[in-house]
């Protein structure tokens, strides 16, 4: 038997929490399912987040965040999600692992999952000198080496990025698959290729040290950016008929309410596109809440009880 909800929000990262706190508030019944640990913000250090004083912890956002939604009478259950469907007499069925929800509307909240390199030491030395994301870190490496791994836009413009703070920033690619238009500012910066190559190790024991190359030589570093793209976990959105943008198909489709194209359905965060940071991962999840407690109080108005 399925336990009735009228906002179930998938993800519990920045986006996911801020939909609860709004959605809450305007006295719709909440459940958010997610694993706050997952969240991309939760290893991070924060600086450019508005009312930051200094730089953050993520983790600690989040738990506050937690407390905050938990306490306005949103309920957190620390799972994944496994399927989601829409219910023939209306609103949509979650399940997770061990939980069967039946909800008058569904908030996807669930992040990106970034392309990991699958090296030795990437795993360990993430958030310590390892980096998915240039623009949120690219001012703790001022006046330190870097190297960004990546074939593709993404890493060249990162790469460009960061010859703004770092001392020297290295782009290691096997082959670059960029265009021409991309070609000619990488050409006209400081940025040195390594074409040819891969990264097969990253070195250090509570930070970042070095690299080693498929050739097995190496690079002594202070700071590691991985930019190979996004790959969204988007098998649960499709899976209702969730449209994702029509060019890269990369990341759901919304409007400025945060609607996907299937009533009731919401997305917000980076799910919903770049750029991934949590000052708009917070505001589209303050719309998508917002919008969903509406759209359960007209729904309830009509037919649902
Ligand atoms: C190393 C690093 C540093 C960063 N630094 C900054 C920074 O300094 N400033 C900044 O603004 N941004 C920064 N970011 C980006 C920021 O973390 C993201 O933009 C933000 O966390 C997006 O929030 P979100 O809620 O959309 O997704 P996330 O925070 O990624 O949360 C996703 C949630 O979805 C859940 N989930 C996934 N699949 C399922 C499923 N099947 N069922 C249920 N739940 C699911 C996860 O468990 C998680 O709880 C950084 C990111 C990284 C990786």
């Amino acid at each position: 038997m399925s336990e009735k909800v009228d906002v179930l929000i998938m993800g519990a990262g920045p986006a996911g929490l801020q939909a609860a706190v709004h959605a809450v508030r305007k006295k719709a019944s909440v459940v958010i399912i997610g694993r706050p640990e997952r969240s991309a913000i939760y290893r991070a250090h924060v600086e450019n987040y508005l009312c930051v004083n200094g730089v953050t912890d993520g983790h600690e956002m989040v738990e506050i965040g937690i407390a905050q939604a938990t306490r306005f009478g949103a309920r957190l259950i620390e799972e994944d999600v496994l399927h989601v469907e829409a219910a023939e007499e209306g609103g949509f069925l979650v399940r997770s692992e061990g939980k069967s929800f039946h909800a008058a509307s569904v908030i996807i909240a669930i992040g990106t999952a970034k392309k990991k390199l699958k090296v030795p030491g990437e795993k360990e030395l993430t958030g310590k000198g390892v980096s998915y994301c240039v623009d949120c870190d690219c001012n703790f490496y001022r006046n330190a080496k870097v190297v960004v791994v990546g074939n593709e836009s993404a890493a060249v413009d990162g790469a460009i990025t960061l010859t703004k703070y770092a001392s020297e920033v290295t782009l290691i690619c096997k082959e670059l698959t960029v265009s021409e238009a991309m070609r000619k500012p990488l050409g006209d910066s400081s940025v040195i290729v390594k074409q040819g190559t891969w990264v097969k190790e990253i070195a250090g024991e509570n930070a970042v040290t070095g690299v080693v190359l498929e050739d097995d030589s190496s690079l002594e570093v202070d700071g590691v950016f991985i930019e190979l793209g996004s790959k969204g976990p988007m098998e649960l959105a499709t899976s209702i008929g969730v449209q994702l943008d029509m060019e890269t198909f990369s990341y759901i489709d919304t409007n400025k309410k945060m609607e996907t194209n299937i009533p009731g359905v919401y997305a917000a965060g980076d799910v919903a596109g770049q750029p991934w940071q949590m000052a708009k991962a917070v505001g589209e999840g303050c719309v998508a809440g917002w919008e969903a407690a509406n759209y359960v109080k007209h729904m309830k108005r009509d037919k649902w009880e």
